[in-house]
């Protein structure tokens, strides 16, 4: 997905409300297993080049659990508060968020979102958190 951010960049400090429901597919997203449609809620606004994106990210995750490694789903919501630059000719463009052309793409920042909140420990239910042996 990728977003217009002219009318962000043309009006300083302007909060814009963006939302979209989409499947999480393309590169970004090859190896998370994620079920259906996520909802994606966005708020942008713009000060002097720099694209403040805010918002929430509501996505179904199919996990197997630790303890009976049957597969099970689980939603996760995740809030967001990041900053995108313009494209840089900096020395570390893996550190931050970049937009060009007046498009922004969430893709990538999305993607390490899910990845940081991803459960360490997997439990497809109460009843299913006997303590491991060993
Ligand atoms: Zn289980």
């Amino acid at each position: 997905m990728t977003i217009s951010i002219g009318d962000v960049l043309r009006s300083d400090g302007t909060e814009f409300d963006f939302s979209y429901r989409a499947p999480l597919v393309g590169e970004e997203f090859a190896d998370l297993d994620t079920v259906g449609e996520a909802d994606v809620e966005l708020k942008l606004s713009a000060v002097d080049g720099c694209v403040r994106v805010r918002g929430k990210l509501k996505v179904t995750v199919r996990l197997v659990c630790d303890v009976c490694l049957e597969p099970y789903e689980q939603v996760m919501v995740l809030p967001f508060d990041e900053e995108f630059l313009p494209e840089p000719d900096k020395l570390d463009p893996d550190e931050i968020y970049t937009y060009a052309n007046y498009r922004l793409s969430p893709d990538k920042m999305l993607r390490d979102l899910i990845l940081l909140n991803w459960p360490m420990r997997c439990r497809c239910s109460e009843e299913c958190a006997a303590p491991i042996n060993g």
